[in-house]
């Protein structure tokens, strides 16, 4: 990393290499686990870097803070819940900034709102739209550590926001972006990037680097390694991402711009089980209809996805999509309409199901990717229900019960697999930290 400093305030002063590092619920989740961030932060600190640290809530907080308000209300109002949520990141940051004071350091903890983070009013799944960074800029120029809630804004009319689940990359790569940081890293219980989800895949290799096009499409698919507004956050504003191991010095992976010279035809395959395939049967085939059943849909705000439709026979067709499953209820007023206006004789919604997607820049140049895979699938007697592709990705429908096998096999069928065995697999994310920290 340069270490020349790179920022110059608006008072003209100098600022050291400023690094962004974001830490995750699991690297946060105990005392202990806060004092070793800490310690890590210190150290970066005194190797005269500007540090600015974006946390997660601790440990699974958000959740039981999810839990609470539904126990009140089956269906919170968005504004309280986003205010509720709020709190479990602000609970965090003051925590670190003491422990890091305990270690003869100077910290300040900022909320989403004192450190300048202007949000959309979309409660739950607010877009960052300006980062006023004079305050965090002060604070690193009077020498603290500054740690920033993360997953948090605020609106311009002053209400508190969230970015939704996972949110606090996105943060961390907005604040870096709005403070030109050198680098944002991102620190969680896993060192990098990996070829497919280590927990999914035992064989999984770390990438040392991926490009932002990549990361961008494995996190649309189902890669929880990182949000995926965090790599569009990275991409356009030329932030680059460093994945590593909170719990480690192990080298991690870099996410940068694509060099040509080095596009692996596949870099990772990823698997989403959070969708429903929903089939409209019997939809009439005639010139407009498809306008009219979407637009429907469309009015519900509900995001879908891989489309299919039949060829009709007798003059009817069937039509296919995906949708998250959690929004099937969003959906249902839309769905109930095309049946009582179209005389359509009905829909059905299947939860058991995944999407596979396997993710190469190369394969731009490389023709012959899906036959392959389909080729591999066919081998595994996996059934495809519905495909899709765009330039440097192909998605696969499959039945959710063989999603596991179909990711090996297309692991190892794409020459994906490492020697090594990730062995921690069946570990709960609390159990591999835990081992983790006791040095394994
Ligand atoms: P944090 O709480 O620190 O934000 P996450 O749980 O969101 O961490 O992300 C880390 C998890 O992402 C890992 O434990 C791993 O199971 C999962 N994951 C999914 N796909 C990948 C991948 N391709 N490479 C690495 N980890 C992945
Ligand atoms: N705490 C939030 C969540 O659990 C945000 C995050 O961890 O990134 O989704
Ligand atoms: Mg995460």
């Amino acid at each position: 990393m340069a270490r020349e400093p790179n920022f110059e305030d608006q008072a003209g002063g100098v600022l050291p290499c400023i690094v962004v590092a974001k830490f995750g619920g699991t690297s946060l989740a105990t005392p202990e686990r806060l004092r070793r961030v800490a310690e890590r932060l210190v150290s970066m600190q005194r190797q005269n870097l500007s540090v600015v640290a974006v946390v997660s809530a601790m440990g699974k907080s958000t959740d039981d803070l999810m839990r609470l308000a539904l126990s009140i209300n089956a269906h919170p109002p968005s504004r309280e819940l986003d205010r509720l949520l709020a709190t479990g990141e602000q609970v965090c940051m003051a925590l670190l900034a003491m422990a890091i004071d305990a270690l003869g350091a100077c910290a300040v903890s900022l909320s989403g709102r004192q450190a300048g983070i202007l949000t959309t009013a979309a409660y739950s799944k607010a877009h960052i739209s300006e980062i006023k960074a004079e305050r965090i800029r002060a604070e690193l120029k009077a020498g603290r550590i500054v740690v920033v809630a993360g997953f948090q804004g605020i609106t311009p009319s002053g209400d508190i926001t969230t970015l939704g689940r996972g949110g606090s990359d996105t943060t961390a790569v907005a604040v870096a972006a709005g403070l030109k940081a050198d680098i944002c890293e991102i620190y969680s219980d896993v060192d990098g990037v990996y070829s497919a989800d280590p927990r999914l895949v035992p064989r999984a290799r770390r990438l040392e680097v991926i490009s932002y096009e990549e990361m961008l499409e494995l996190a649309a698919s189902g890669a929880g390694v990182l949000h995926m507004r965090s790599v569009e956050v990275a991409r356009n504003f030329k932030v680059p991402l460093y994945c590593r191991s909170a719990f480690s010095d192990e080298p991690g992976t870099l996410v940068r711009e694509e060099q040509d010279m080095e596009s692996a035809i596949i870099s990772g395959i990823a698997c989403d089980r959070s969708e429903s395939k929903v089939t409209i049967r019997g939809v009439p085939d005639h010139i407009g209809i498809a306008a009219e059943v979407f637009g429907l849909i469309a009015d519900s705000g509900v995001n879908i996805d891989m489309i299919v439709q039949n060829v009709s026979a007798g003059g009817a067709t069937d039509i296919s999509f995906t949708a998250p499953t959690n929004d099937l209820e969003r959906l249902r007023p839309a769905l109930d309409s095309i049946v009582g206006t179209m005389g359509v004789p009905g829909y059905a919604a299947d939860a058991g199901i995944a999407k596979i997607s396997l993710v190469g820049a190369g394969m731009r140049s490389s023709p012959g990717i899906a036959a392959r895979m389909f080729h591999i699938l066919a081998k595994e007697a996996i059934n495809i229900d519905m495909i899709s592709t765009s330039a440097i990705r192909i998605s696969v429908v499959i039945d959710a019960a063989r999603a596991s096998e179909a990711m090996q096999a297309l692991h190892t069928g794409f020459d994906l697999d490492s020697e090594q065995v990730f062995e921690e697999t069946s570990l709960s994310n609390e159990e591999l930290a835990a081992k983790m920290l006791k040095g394994r």
